[in-house]
């Protein structure tokens, strides 16, 4: 593991995502190397082979100090955009524990009582230490993301990553402290539909965290995703394999909605944008 320090040029960036209007990413690369990884793309903006993603952190140590710049710099109308920390990285991976840039720029937030909508959201608990500045802040929502409730499953697919036990134990730390949450569910395990008990479990854990909403969200099988993907799959048993390959028919991912619709009516959860999130590009494939 590479953890190699950068000065980067701008820190607060305009966002493509749906609902979000700005993303903050303290780091390049992510430890975490999550088998799904969609952020694997920003490997060539560190020249790095996409590979090696999971190998390598690039630190954004001036990161604080420039958001506070592009913070204060921002005008007053726009102040009420959304902030989302992070889109393409984990802001709570180890890195930050020494490095604390996450913590900088909650508190540059935090400080001048950033009027619009800020989230986090991570695969770690490492968040909790945070939770004096999440008070703070007027529009806050932290998430956690749990692909699993069953340790094994995600194993394969999120090597270092802390187990989703402790991410949804993390859930009901933050509940119980008032701090508004919610959980992203993705990408959704494309064997959830043969063993759909395990999909039923984790709703059920995280009902029992104290989890009233959810983002829902198909696996993303785009080419460049899906050769990491595929390598780490191969190696699965074949009723695994089977559902992987399935995962980008229409047919597999209508089922899949209608498991979901049902645990989340079942468990009285909010389903954020109102639909599991899809990738059209990557449902070019019909079942025969
Ligand atoms: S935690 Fe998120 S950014 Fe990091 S490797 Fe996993 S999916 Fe990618």
């Amino acid at each position: 593991m590479r953890v190699i320090e950068m000065e980067a040029r701008s820190a607060l960036v305009k966002s493509g995502l749906g609902g979000v209007d700005y993303v903050v990413n303290p780091y390049t690369g992510c430890r975490f190397g999550c088998a799904y990884c969609y952020a694997t793309f920003m490997s060539r903006y560190v020249s790095e082979p996409v590979e090696e993603w999971g190998e390598y952190v690039y630190v954004k140590r001036n990161v604080v100090e420039l958001f506070e710049r592009e913070l204060a710099r921002m005008r007053p109308e726009r102040r009420t955009r959304s902030i989302f920390i992070s889109s393409v990285t984990d802001p709570y991976q180890g890195a930050e524990a020494k490095y604390r840039l996450t913590r900088g720029v909650l508190e540059a937030l935090a400080r001048e009582q950033y009027p619009g909508s800020v989230a986090v959201l991570t695969k770690s608990p490492m968040l909790l230490r945070d939770i004096d500045l999440f008070r703070e802040l007027p529009d806050f929502e932290a998430g956690l993301t749990v692909t699993s409730g069953e340790d094994e499953i995600s194993r394969w697919l999120e090597v270092h990553a802390p187990p989703p036990r402790r991410r949804i134990e993390a859930l009901r730390a933050l509940n119980e402290a008032g701090i508004r949450t919610y959980a992203f569910v993705g990408p959704l395990v494309p064997h959830f539909v043969e063993r759909s008990e395990l999909l039923e479990d984790l709703f059920a854990r995280l009902a029992e965290a104290g989890v009233r909403r959810v983002y829902v969200e198909h696996l993303n099988a785009k080419g460049y995703i899906r050769k990491r993907l595929d390598a780490v799959v191969a190696k699965q048993p074949e009723l695994v394999r089977a559902a992987y390959a399935e995962a980008r028919t229409r047919e597999h991912r209508a089922r899949l909605e209608q498991i979901v619709s049902e645990l989340i009516e079942r468990h009285g959860m909010e389903l954020r944008l109102g639909a599991v999130i899809d990738h059209p590009e990557s449902e070019t494939r019909r079942r025969p």
